[in-house]
């Protein structure tokens, strides 16, 4: 949740504090200044000197008290401050009266508590001093001292955990996978009895902004019990051991008032794999991750206390994080498709007035791309757009000036795609797919899509109907052409490549050399293995470099290779080019649905085919 966690981490009261720690340094030094002025002018002369200026009647003024004399006198033609400790004198009095001293007064001592406030009073300001300044570097937005080594996990009230599962739009199978916990967490009892064990750590995955909290929230509120949020990057803080001990009091307060749900955002901030990365390790960061596994060990099941976790970097967690018994049950949270987009803006649609002839469908295709987090700003910011132009409802004018700003914005982390590129990346799909489709030997194509996830812009899905250890040449050339097709297509629909088969081909180039180099697929090279090790060996002319081969060999290599690939390539293109109704409407379908699923594969490729 990129956008929300700016304005979470640092609340008011950071302003607050930095106003005081300014406050206190001025007042710091006010008193500082006055005591260098103090001991600066304030003279301090023996009594024997004060009885002899009193004589001269020098003294202006006195001030007693039972352990010191103060007051003002001339010195050298000037007025200056004095201090003198008395010693016991009966006439002391009458010797100021006799002087003509104008006023003179007495003072009680100083009590023992007032002296020592005074003077131990320096290092209580230091020591506050040196707090306000640690402080400010160390946790930005913290709570204060007090709560340094505690969980910074915000405990949202029973009453107001509205949230639940109707609010989160269009990732109708995370909610379903999500349901059984619901259930659980309301009738623990009803699992113990079969000795069923629930997964104790959840871990939600994918883009920002899809909803993973949202998602967690609302599995609290479905449930009626407490959610514990905090965020992997609380815990990784300056000292060593502060974000274990973090850990440690989250948990504790989340198993006092279980059943409950601990939700930690941007897991990968502490779980990330050990040992990675440059610099190697960072102490605290292990020490929490190892608190976090600890944690997670410790309770049984009996504790109901589940464990949400969201990342959208699942690939560089700790392997020990995602071992059985702990973040064992992985959920991805996909960027939506054009139904869960309107589905989206439907929810966040009830929030604002909109004029009654808008259609979400319209904006929900206009928006490929978007995540939840993004629409609901579109919904939001078309709302402040009309009220500024004073309108009663709002318009589609104020939606498509709200898209533009959102795509324009700086803040998108996810991909937006423009209409022609939808074009391109259905067609490329639609390409690999009908190819796998019409060939034999192939696995069956289970789903397209276009609504991008990670680096893909798009994906065509294989599943294949059964585990094979073996597999045959014309397996491998039928995969070469599936993975061909897709710039195949764009080069006869658009008569122009795109970059967007880089991995494909980087995937034909391997298949094609083991072909040639390990599986003794190729006549010319004939039954042998050349290449020695995976690393070893990239291309024909690696070979040449290593001894027992020749140049020609290596030459031999790079040919057959590349008539491999080239063959594969001209069998895609006649295909499709034969096949170019079917990949019109396989691509038109996609455009329209942007994820097919077999069935509807199967209908326009099949259905199409028999008529
Ligand atoms: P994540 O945690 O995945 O980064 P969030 O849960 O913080 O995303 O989503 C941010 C906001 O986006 C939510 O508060 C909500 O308003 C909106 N949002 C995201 N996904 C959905 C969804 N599936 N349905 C409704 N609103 C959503
Ligand atoms: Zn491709």
């Amino acid at each position: 949740m990129p956008l929300k966690k700016i304005s979470n981490k640092m609340p008011l009261n950071k302003n607050t504090r930095q106003i005081l720690f300014w406050i206190i340094t001025f007042l710091l030094f006010i008193t500082l200044y006055h005591n260098f002025k103090n001991l600066e002018t304030v003279k301090q002369i023996p009594y024997s000197e004060f009885k002899q200026k009193l004589k001269s009647k020098k003294i202006i003024k006195v001030v007693v008290s039972p352990n010191l004399i103060k007051g003002e006198m001339q010195d050298s033609g000037m007025d200056v401050k004095f201090r003198t400790l008395p010693l016991p004198d009966s006439k002391l009095i009458e010797d100021m009266e006799a002087s003509g001293i104008k006023s003179f007064s007495g003072e009680p001592d100083r009590s023992w508590v007032i002296s020592l406030l005074l003077n131990v009073g320096w290092i209580f300001l230091f020591i506050f001093l040196w707090w306000f300044l640690f402080l400010r570097q160390s946790q930005m937005g913290g709570k204060g001292a007090m709560s340094f080594g505690r969980s910074r996990a915000k405990e949202q009230d029973l009453k107001k955990q509205k949230i639940t599962f109707k609010d989160v739009a269009g990732c109708d199978e995370t909610k379903e996978e999500l349901s059984d916990i619901v259930d659980y967490l309301k009738n623990p009892k009803k699992y113990k009895q079969l000795g069923g064990v629930l997964p104790k750590g959840m871990l939600l995955f994918g883009p920002p902004g899809t909803g993973k909290t949202l998602l967690a929230r609302a599995v609290a509120g479905e449930a009626q019990v407490p959610f514990y949020t905090s965020s992997g990057s609380e815990f990784v803080e300056m000292f060593v051991g502060v974000g274990a001990s973090r850990v440690r009091d989250l948990f504790e307060k989340a198993k006092k008032n279980a059943p409950a749900i601990i939700f930690v955002d941007e897991l990968d901030a502490v779980g990330r794999r050990r040992f990675a990365g440059i610099g190697g390790g960072h102490d605290e960061r292990e020490q929490t991750l190892n608190q976090l596994l600890v944690e997670l060990d410790g309770f049984e099941g009996n504790e109901n206390v589940i464990l949400i976790g969201a990342t959208n970097r699942p690939d560089v967690l700790d392997p020990a994080l995602l071992r059985p018994g702990r973040f064992d049950r992985r959920i991805n949270v996909p960027a939506p498709d054009i139904m869960g987009r309107e589905e989206i803006l439907k929810v966040h649609a009830k929030k604002i007035k909109l004029s009654p002839d808008i259609d979400l469908g319209i904006i929900a295709r206009r928006t490929p791309g978007f995540v939840g987090a993004d629409l609901a700003n579109i919904i939001n910011e078309s709302a402040i757009f009309a009220a500024r132009k004073n309108k009663k409802f709002v318009e589609m004018e104020d939606i498509e000036e709200s898209i533009e700003r959102v795509i324009a914005g700086p803040q998108r982390k996810t991909r937006i795609i423009s209409e022609k590129e939808r074009k391109v990346i259905a067609f490329h799909e639609a390409g690999h797919a009908l190819i796998a489709k019409l060939l034999p030997h192939t696995d069956p194509v289970h789903k397209i899509s276009i609504v991008p996830r990670g680096p893909a812009l798009g994906y065509t899905l294989q599943l294949p109907v059964e585990d094979k250890y073996l597999t045959t040449k014309s397996e491998i050339i039928n995969k070469l052409s599936i993975l061909l097709g897709g710039r195949a297509a764009e080069e006869i629909v658009f008569d122009e490549i795109t970059t967007g088969a880089q991995d494909d081909l980087s995937k034909v180039t391997n298949y094609a050399q083991k072909m040639v180099l390990e599986f003794g697929m190729s006549e010319k090279i004939g039954l042998i293995t050349l290449r020695k090790d995976e690393s070893e060996v990239f291309l024909g002319r690696d070979i040449a470099k290593q001894p027992g081969y020749s140049n020609e060999m290596a030459k031999n290599v790079d040919d057959e290779i590349k008539r491999i690939v080239s063959e594969c390539y001209v069998k895609a293109k006649e295909m499709l080019t034969d096949e170019r109704h079917l990949l019109n409407s396989l691509a038109e379908k996609l455009l329209e649905k942007e994820i097919l699923e077999s069935d509807e594969i199967d209908l326009i490729v099949n259905g199409n085919a028999a008529a």
